[in-house]
Order: C-alpha cells, then sequence, then structure tokens
C-alpha cells in the first residue's frame, strides 16, 4: 500500500501561522514519500463550526502552495470526508466495539462524577473510576441508550509507540483518563472515535497534527486496536505561540494566514518562515513548499515550541 497523509482541521477558526505549519509538515511528509494527502472534514462539533470556514481554510492553505488529493472539494475512494456527513460508519464501529464488550451506557452528569472522583492535584478531570462500570448489560443495550453517553472500557495496561517528533511515549489511559466517552448524551460524536474510525477507513497510515493532540494518542490507540486495526505512525508538531508565550487563539487575528495575506505578504515569504522555523531552512528566505520536499527529515524537526513576534507581517514584508 502506498503511503497516506492527512490534515483534518475543524473548521472552527482561520488558520493560523501554527496551523499552516503542521499542515506544511504533513504535506511535506507525505510528498517526499511519494503519498498521497487527504484533507478531512473535522465538523462534528455542530455549536461551534463557522460557516464558510471550512472553505476558507482550504482556499488559504493552496494560497501557501499546499494541495491535497482527496477532499470534501475534490471527493475521492473514500467520500465523504466531511465527518457530518459520516454518521453510519461511526455507528457501525460503536455496534463492533459493543459486540466485543468494550463499550457501556453511563448517565451520570459531570456534576455527578465530580462527586464520586476527586481530581488529582494539578489534574483537569479525574479519570472515570473503574468501579463506575456495570457488571452487567441486557442485549440490545445500544439501542435502548439514546439519553445515555457512550463510554469505552480502556485497559489497564501501559500503551507505548514513538512520535516521528517527540520520541518514545508510554501512557497508562486507565491512571489519566479512565473509560472515556465516544458518544455524548447529547448525541454528538466525540472526537476520539470519528478521528480513529476515519483514519482507519481512509487507510491514513501517518498521522501528523500539533503537540496539543500528544494526550490523545494513547486512547486513539486502545481504541484502534479494539476495532481491529493497526496504529499509524504519529507526529506531533510543537505549537507556535504568540509574543506573549500564549498559545494561539482567536485574539492573535494578525497571525492568521489571511491577514498576512491581506498585509501584502506573498506566500513564498510565510513557507520560507514555517520551513525556517521547523528547522528545514538555515534562515527564512522565501520558497515554495514544493521546493522542500527533497529535504524533508523527520530528524530535523525539533521539539520545542516557536514563539512568533508580535509584527509577523512586518517581518515578513522586509
Ligand atoms: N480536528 C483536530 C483539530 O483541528 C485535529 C484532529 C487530528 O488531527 O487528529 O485540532
Amino acid at each position: 500500500m502506498s503511503s497516506r497523509g492527512r490534515y483534518a482541521p475543524s473548521p472552527t477558526g482561520m488558520i493560523h501561522a501554527g496551523n499552516a505549519r503542521t499542515a506544511l509538515a504533513a504535506w511535506l511528509s507525505a510528498r517526499s514519500r511519494g503519498g498521497a494527502f487527504v484533507w478531512r472534514l473535522e465538523d462534528l462539533d455542530e455549536p461551534r463550526v463557522v460557516p464558510g470556514m471550512a472553505e476558507a481554510q482550504m482556499a488559504d492553505l493552496a494560497w501557501l502552495g499546499l494541495d491535497w488529493d482527496e477532499g470534501p472539494d475534490v471527493g475521492g475512494p473514500f467520500a465523504p470526508y466531511a465527518q457530518s456527513q459520516r454518521s453510519a460508519v461511526y455507528e457501525e464501529a460503536l455496534r463492533r466495539l459493543a459486540a466485543a464488550g468494550r463499550l457501556f451506557p453511563c448517565r451520570l452528569s459531570r456534576k455527578d462524577l465530580q462527586a464520586v472522583a476527586s481530581a488529582p492535584h494539578g489534574a483537569e478531570e479525574a479519570p472515570y473510576p473503574a468501579s463506575l462500570r456495570p457488571c452487567e448489560l441486557a442485549p440490545g443495550w445500544l439501542a435502548e441508550s439514546r439519553d445515555a453517553a457512550i463510554r469505552f472500557r480502556v485497559d489497564a495496561r501501559p500503551v507505548s509507540f514513538v512520535d516521528r517528533v517527540q520520541g518514545q511515549i508510554t501512557e497508562r489511559v486507565d491512571l489519566a483518563v479512565g473509560d472515556f466517552v465516544l458518544k455524548r448524551r447529547d448525541g454528538l460524536w466525540a472526537y476520539q472515535l470519528a478521528v480513529v474510525v476515519d483514519d482507519l477507513a481512509m487507510e491514513i497510515d501517518e498521522v501528523v497534527r500539533g503537540a496539543d493532540l500528544l494526550a490523545s494518542t494513547a486512547r486513539q490507540i486502545q481504541l484502534i486496536e479494539a476495532l481491529g486495526g493497526t496504529p499509524p505512525a504519529y507526529a506531533h508538531v510543537p505549537l507556535m505561540v504568540n509574543a506573549r508565550g500564549e498559545k494561539l487563539s482567536k485574539r492573535d487575528q494578525g497571525l492568521t494566514l489571511r491577514s498576512l495575506r491581506e498585509a501584502g505578504v506573498a506566500p513564498e515569504a510565510v513557507a520560507g518562515y514555517l520551513a525556517f522555523s521547523l528547522g528545514l531552512l538555515d534562515r527564512p528566505e522565501p520558497c515554495r513548499p514544493a521546493d522542500l520536499v527533497p529535504a524533508f527529515a523527520w530528524e530535523r524537526i525539533g521539539r520545542a515550541d516557536w514563539v512568533l513576534p508580535e509584527d509577523l507581517a512586518g517581518e515578513l514584508r522586509r
């Protein structure tokens, strides 16, 4: 099988320098292996989806010089490429996991859970206590669980993988998060389920994404294995932060590709800067993404976050 990479943004905000850098790395890795590149639209979180944003994101990354062989705009053999149109695939995965005894319904609210489990110091949320798992489930329970969240029974064993940027990672999912939600009580599919099911269905063999998703990977590997799949390779690209060292947010409008473009910055200047920040160029000199393909290697990419200057447009126009 030839290699297949993907970029899978949620259409909730404009592509900023950090997103573009991750997309560039994903694209370069796929192209340097002669592989296909897939755009998947992760539009499951309906309340957060911004109308027209998917088209804007595609236009901005095309402006930068990226292209894709399959996606919501161009179609392809694994269509549909928008997660909002893939419910039937997720339903089928749930049925298989339920048949394998890996799921159970949970009707507890966030408040109920806080009352039974106390978070360890510093943790955002306590792991779901295994003591809350039901001992027995009636046959056909899944069809009668419309008012419940569906949780995945995690294994109490360490998950290990070698990330192409972050190196060897080992995590105990049971201690970190416990049995996690695959379908929410309000009926929304969880990211963890959709991403795994789609990467398997679309035969993705390399997942490149921001380092903020590193902590989801062990969970996803348990889910992939429960579905009888083989985990892809992973590469978690360090984040770009603003001049105050903060994660980029809607407030950093000046750091979006759209605003750089509107400020008169050339796409080659942006691509060169991003490649320099990744360690692929010695200086931030203008280039096209295609020029970078021959020299791409994951070993060159560092693990540190990258601090963006306040006036990136000014710096890149010079
Ligand atoms: N949709 C996710 C995001 O935009 C990325 C998911 C992934 O690459 O696994 O952050």
